[in-house]
């Protein structure tokens, strides 16, 4: 398992917290023992959700920090837009350039 463990300050509480690095995945787990504070933190990925618009326009939106907030985006576009647009998750390299265009 190619992953290290390093101490850090909790942002929390400020006491003695650990972050381990995934370096496979580039995945950080922040975790405190003094308080419950956990936070994980994918870095390498930018999350997006592209939307076609129905069906004619192609929108993205993001990036998003993880998943979990992904899925709440998804859940308020798709109440603001409805059944009639399409969406699309879309995870790409942190930084990359995107860009998405309509044949004209
Ligand atoms: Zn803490």
């Amino acid at each position: 398992m190619s992953s290290s463990i390093d101490n850090i300050t909790c942002p929390k509480c400020g006491g003695n917290a650990q972050r381990e690095t995934d370096h496979k995945t580039g995945e950080v787990y922040d975790h405190c023992t003094v308080c419950d504070y956990e936070e994980v933190i994918v870095e390498g990925q930018d999350l997006y959700i592209l939307t076609i618009w129905k069906g004619v326009e192609p929108v993205l939106t993001g990036p998003y920090k993880d998943a979990e907030v992904r899925e709440q985006a998804l859940i308020a576009l798709k109440k603001e837009h409805g059944a009639e647009s399409s969406y699309f998750p879309v995870d790409m390299t942190a930084g990359a350039a995107i860009e998405i265009g309509v044949f004209g």
